[in-house]
């Protein structure tokens, strides 16, 4: 193998990746986009490289890219792929034969420490990306990967981590990849507008978590998030602004008493007693019981 263009060929993608990304209004990369490029007499094609689980090209000798498919808000498991007791994300083997071609490519990206990118289906027709990303273990009695986000991750015994370097690993997988598709499915369920007071500008929106992600019940999942603006996932995360389980909104009486200016007045005061807009989809709505639980927690302090 010639490591040094399995390597040029892999940053060669990477920095075509960031200029498609770069012209995504947001930040996924279309199923139907029609991208290709050559380089070293490689041709990569995108679509080829999402097509199927992990793809490998035939001239190359390990795996070039992973793809965990869409799964829609109401499937009862949030993520095809799981986290391990490491705190790190696994990519499941393809089948459960360890010397399947796609699964040997990809222990060969691991074993030859190659990056790969990773595609995460966020909607049916769209993924997000994630690159660099590692193969830096197998573990057969799972038919599971680890992937790691660090080149510096190779060597480590997985199996010997401390507390601490568990609870490490798994901030970072919930920063590189559960929460940037979090955000992703909360923005598509919400039509990219604020739950509270539709405003429709994606860059002034956030996915806003009802049950906090560090405690019991604060899954990434959509049923625990709304789609709000800046200002009122604040408010509501500081608990100037409730939504309560009927999906009324509701503004501290403090608040409602206070005389400022327009932001105030228009947008929070007004917002008392409004109905928030929710998902199309019943199994994308807010959960009531969640929403009950934040509620008490805004009554507690009002
Ligand atoms: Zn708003």
């Amino acid at each position: 193998m010639d490591a040094i263009r399995e390597l040029a060929v892999r940053e060669a993608m990477f920095n075509h990746l960031d200029g498609l990304l770069a012209s995504s209004s947001d930040d996924t990369i279309h199923r139907d986009n029609t991208a290709e490029f050559s380089f070293l007499g490689e041709r990569i094609v995108m679509r080829q490289l999402y097509g199927r689980g992990i793809h490998k090209p035939q001239t190359l000798s390990a795996a070039l890219s992973i793809t965990t498919t869409f799964r829609a808000p109401g499937a009862k498991k949030p993520y095809d792929d799981s986290i391990g007791e490491e705190g790190l994300p696994r990519y499941k083997y393809e089948g459960t034969d360890p010397d399947l071609w796609t699964n040997q490519a990809l222990r060969r990206a691991m074993e030859t420490e190659l990056p790969l990118v990773y595609f995460i289906g966020v909607r049916p027709d769209a993924f997000l990306v994630r690159y660099p990303v590692f193969v830096i273990g197998d573990d057969p009695a799972r038919h599971e990967f680890v992937l790691g986000f660090s080149r510096a991750d190779f060597g480590i015994d997985l199996a010997k981590l401390s507390a601490p370097e568990k609870v490490y690993y798994a901030r970072l997988t919930k920063q590189r990849l559960h929460q940037p598709r979090f955000r992703q499915q909360i923005l598509i369920a919400y039509d990219s507008s604020c739950a509270v007071c539709r405003l429709r500008h994606e860059r002034l929106l956030d996915a806003a978590h009802i049950i906090g992600d560090s405690e019991l019940g604060g899954d990434p999942i959509v049923q625990n998030g709304l789609a709000l603006c800046k200002i009122h996932h604040a408010a509501f995360d500081a608990n100037f602004l409730a939504v309560r389980p009927d999906y009324r909104v509701e503004i501290n009486k403090r608040l409602m008493e206070e005389v400022d200016g327009p932001m105030l007045k228009h947008g929070l005061q007004e917002m008392h007693g409004v109905e928030i807009s929710v998902p199309r989809s019943r199994s994308s709505r807010p959960d009531p019981e969640r929403l009950a639980i934040k509620y008490q927690e805004f009554q507690r302090v009002s």
